[in-house]
């Protein structure tokens, strides 16, 4: 009687009340943010938490340096296996030595360094060269180790007339030939990911972050095109062969290699960072390595936001032959990783030896040979 019951419920019936069971009801209307499926992919998995070899991070900001205590930071350098930290958030003049003094009243000047920052607006007064110039040298004589220059100084800052000041700005020439004279490397943030200035439709790489952070979407002349902003960064580059140049987020080029392997052909005096850009090297693992090594005495370890777990997938990036592994940022990134496998003179090359040979006044004696 009851199994007879049973065999006259209409199918669909039946199904209905699986999914509601389970709580399962087809989601037909997901957005493209909430799309994000764990691989069932099964392969060889090295997640890595400290690098294989200390590590020097080029690009590193942290603001508060001048007074806050500084050993749970080296802790969390220490886990993740990095030797030097180089914060770029200078700022020059007192905060400046106010940051190298309580460095060394922690007793950390062998593994925190800070690169000092200059400003651009009062570029019109007649002694801005010779002021800005005595504040760079007293800041080298407090222990800054090179320049940084923000994005926002060759794309916001502007003239007594409101006119934008360009990065080959005239006015900035002897600075950046005071730097070579100095020796102090001059790290370089121009523009930013290119898709910024693109229309923000199907076709745009960078849509969900420009969705998710709408500040960031420029209009195609905001405040110039990309291309210009570019290239008034390589003009300056070009222009001043005796200075060392760190040319930052490997220039906006990562997803275009062929590109920045002629730019680095073309000008002998930059370097590049991989800041924030490691995504792009970990789609491409083949044509990655090979650019890794053809410029395997170029290229410097850079991270630029200091979250110690993100760290975790620049080594996995770098050092395994892993396949198809998360990326932390989905904005950043919509596609999976693939190591590199680099091997270990490389390795050591990216990870130390090239910011020993530019960073004047690094210890050694904290890497190995
Ligand atoms: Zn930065």
């Amino acid at each position: 009687m009851m199994r007879r019951h049973i065999q006259i419920i209409p199918l669909c019936l039946i199904s209905l009340f699986v999914c509601a069971q389970e709580n399962e009801v087809p989601d037909i209307h997901m957005d493209f943010e909430s799309y994000d499926p764990p691989s069932t992919l099964v392969v060889p998995e090295h997640p890595l938490s400290s690098a294989k070899y200390p590590f020097i991070d080029v690009h590193s900001h942290h603001w508060n340096m001048q007074e806050s205590d500084l050993h749970e930071l080296v802790s969390q350098m220490d886990s993740l296996n990095m030797g030097i930290n180089v914060n770029l958030s200078g700022r020059g003049g007192k905060i400046l030595s106010a940051i190298t003094h309580n460095i060394d009243s922690q007793g950390y000047s062998n593994r925190l360094v800070v690169f000092t920052n200059i400003e651009f607006r009062s570029i019109d007064e007649v002694d801005w060269v010779e002021s800005t110039s005595a504040q760079i040298k007293y800041d080298v004589e407090n222990g800054a180790r090179g320049l940084k220059i923000y994005k926002s100084q060759g794309m916001f800052n502007t003239d007594s007339s409101g006119n934008r000041i360009p990065l080959n700005h005239p006015k900035l020439d002897p600075i950046w030939d005071l730097c070579g004279a100095l020796k102090i490397p001059v790290l370089i943030h121009a523009a930013d990911p290119k898709a910024f200035w693109q229309p923000m439709d199907s076709l745009n790489e960078r849509w969900l972050e420009l969705k998710l952070k709408p500040g960031r979407k420029r209009e195609a002349d905001d405040p110039a095109p990309w291309e210009i902003i570019i290239a008034e960064q390589h003009d300056v580059f070009k222009r001043h062969p005796g200075t060392v140049f760190i040319n930052a987020h490997f220039g906006w080029f990562a997803n275009d290699l062929d590109h920045l392997s002629d730019l680095m052909n073309e000008m002998p005096n930059i370097y590049v960072e991989f800041g924030a850009v490691i995504a792009e090297l970990g789609r491409q693992p083949r044509r990655a390595k090979a650019f890794f090594t053809d410029f395997q005495d170029r290229i410097l370890f850079g991270k630029d936001s200091y979250q110690p777990k993100e760290y975790h997938t620049y080594f996995r990036v770098l050092e395994t032959a892993d396949e198809y592994f998360p990326y932390y940022k989905k904005y950043h990134a919509f596609w999976k990783m693939y190591g590199l496998d680099l091997g270990d003179d490389i390795l050591k090359k990216i990870y130390y030896k090239n910011a020993l040979h530019i960073i004047p006044g690094l210890d050694s004696s904290l890497f190995p040979e």
